[in-house]
Order: structure tokens, then C-alpha cells, then sequence
């Protein structure tokens, strides 16, 4: 078994090193396979917003955020997840790109629409020219939430097409995240033929980490990518 898997398309540019870590790819791998490339670790502090951080160098620890966009060679961004959707964003033209931290909370105040306008906005990237490819993350048939979840945020369009009500049980749906995601990057104009998802859930794998099954605090999948450097 490999430490960690890849996206069938992401794995195709060779500029590119990425990856959706398993439990057996903790910290410090993080660092040695940071290192054996010539990457910087670029770690955020997660809070569940829809902050974009733009960087060009390594954060402060604890620096809030929830998404992290360069065009820098040599940055390995990295997102920690266990349940939690890890989302990378490849502007193949312009060389630049995105890691986002996406659960609920930030599906529903839309951070991977924000992830798409801080590319724009900062490297001129056309949302026709992403690759998006999800990773590892609780499937649907895991992750059932309350009404508080499903409706804070009615008229999101992702919403409808992710939530599913709960057989008897009224005020209980199940959440589907990567379709939550994938709607909402359709809507911001990223083509579907370019989005892809592991389809693998952290909860039913025990090679992952799921904080719903194994209720622990501090462990978690790191998920990265990174520009490799020049030579
Ligand atoms: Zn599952």
C-alpha cells in the first residue's frame, strides 16, 4: 500500500507533486518528502472559513485559514483533513494553484468558490482551465447531519443536490460533500469533464482517518501539492 494516493490527471503534470496522505503518512514523511523535493511545507491554522490565503513563503504556526493559493515553485501546500474534504485546484496554464480545506462549514459558505475567484483575481486563471480533483473524505453513506446543517444556508446551490433526507427521520439528512463541492465549481464555470473525486470515505477506510469513527483530536491526513522548483 502506498503512503499516499494520487489524481489520475493531477498525476499527469509533471510540474506538479501532489498527494492524499493515508494514516501510515504522518509529519514527518510530510517533511522528509518535503525535503527530498526541494518544498517548503506550507501548513494553515483550519478554522472552517472561506479564507484564501495567497502565499510566496512558509506561514506562521496558527496562521488562520482554510485555503492556500501560489504560483511560487518550491511551496508544498498542505491540508489537514479526517472526515474533512481536501480539495486541489491546478491552473495548468499559468502554473499556479490552490489546496483547500473543505467541510461543512466551509462547503456552506462557499470556499471553494473562493479558492476559484482568489485564482482569478490574483494569477488571471480562467475557471475553464482548472483540474480539480478531490480527495479522500466521509462519504455520504457516513455522514448524516440535522437540520441545523442542512438549511443555514438555503438557496446555496450546491446544497440541494448533496443532501439527502434520512428514512424516517425527519430531521436528518445525509451530506454528500464532494457533490456539494463539484456543484459549486460547475456553478464558478470549472468544466466537469475536469473535476474528479477518489469516491473513497474516510469513515468505512481503516487505512484513513475519520474523526466521526476514531474520535481522535490530533490525528490527521496531510494532503499536499506543490509547484516543484527549478531546477
Ligand atoms: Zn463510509
Amino acid at each position: 500500500m502506498n503512503a499516499f494516493t494520487t489524481d489520475s490527471a493531477l498525476r499527469e503534470i509533471p510540474w506538479l507533486l501532489h498527494g492524499f496522505g493515508t494514516r501510515r503518512f504522518g509529519e514527518a514523511d510530510l517533511s522528509a518528502l518535503a525535503a527530498a523535493h526541494g518544498l517548503r511545507p506550507v501548513l494553515l491554522g483550519q478554522i472552517h472559513s472561506a479564507a484564501v490565503l495567497a502565499v510566496t513563503d512558509a506561514l506562521p504556526d496558527g496562521t488562520p485559514g482554510d485555503a492556500l493559493i501560489t504560483d511560487t515553485p518550491g511551496l508544498l501546500l498542505v491540508i489537514k483533513t479526517a472526515d474533512c474534504l481536501p480539495l486541489f485546484l491546478v491552473d495548468e496554464e499559468r502554473r499556479a494553484i490552490a489546496a483547500v480545506h473543505a467541510g461543512w462549514r466551509g462547503t456552506a459558505i462557499g470556499i471553494a468558490a473562493a479558492a476559484v475567484a482568489a485564482l482569478r483575481e490574483r494569477f488571471d486563471s480562467r475557471p475553464g482551465d482548472l483540474w480539480a480533483a478531490m480527495g479522500p473524505c466521509i462519504g455520504p453513506g457516513c455522514y448524516e447531519v440535522g437540520r441545523d446543517v442542512a438549511e443555514p444556508h438555503p438557496g446555496r446551490p450546491e446544497w440541494g443536490k448533496a443532501l439527502r433526507p434520512v428514512a424516517g427521520s425527519p430531521d436528518r439528512f445525509t451530506l454528500d460533500l464532494p457533490a456539494a463541492n463539484r456543484a459549486r465549481l460547475e456553478a464558478e464555470g470549472v468544466p466537469a469533464s475536469r473535476i474528479s473525486a477518489a469516491g473513497v470515505c474516510t469513515h468505512c477506510s481503516p487505512d484513513l482517518l475519520s474523526w466521526r469513527r476514531d474520535r481522535r483530536t490530533d490525528a490527521r491526513l496531510y494532503n499536499f501539492i506543490g509547484i516543484r522548483p527549478k531546477d
